[in-house]
């Protein structure tokens, strides 16, 4: 089973992104480059301020030993990500 990365939408991380009382991965997202339970427990760095540098740079493939998809698209990814607050704000047509 694969899980959607909280910060860039990857949808194929290996583990459960990690839960705000710990436990769970220390899984580098390979698409945005974001280490749970390091980049956020240890050095304070939330999941819209990673996302935000990221797309900054250009959204690209973070992974040096894992190739992207063939048809990866960063910012596109990262635009398909559930928005909470629109979703409950508006209703689907
Ligand atoms: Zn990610």
């Amino acid at each position: 089973m694969s899980h959607s990365c909280p910060v860039c939408a990857y949808p194929k991380l290996k583990e459960p992104p990690r839960s705000a009382s710990g436990g769970g991965s220390y899984e580098i997202c390979p698409s945005c480059g974001f280490q749970f339970g390091v980049d956020d427990d240890d050095k304070g760095i939330t999941f819209s301020k990673w996302r935000n540098a990221w797309l900054k740079r250009g959204a690209l493939w973070s992974s040096l030993g894992q190739k992207a998809p063939a048809d990866w698209n960063g910012k596109a990814q990262a635009a398909s990500r559930p928005k909470k607050t629109a979703a409950k704000a508006k209703k689907a047509k």
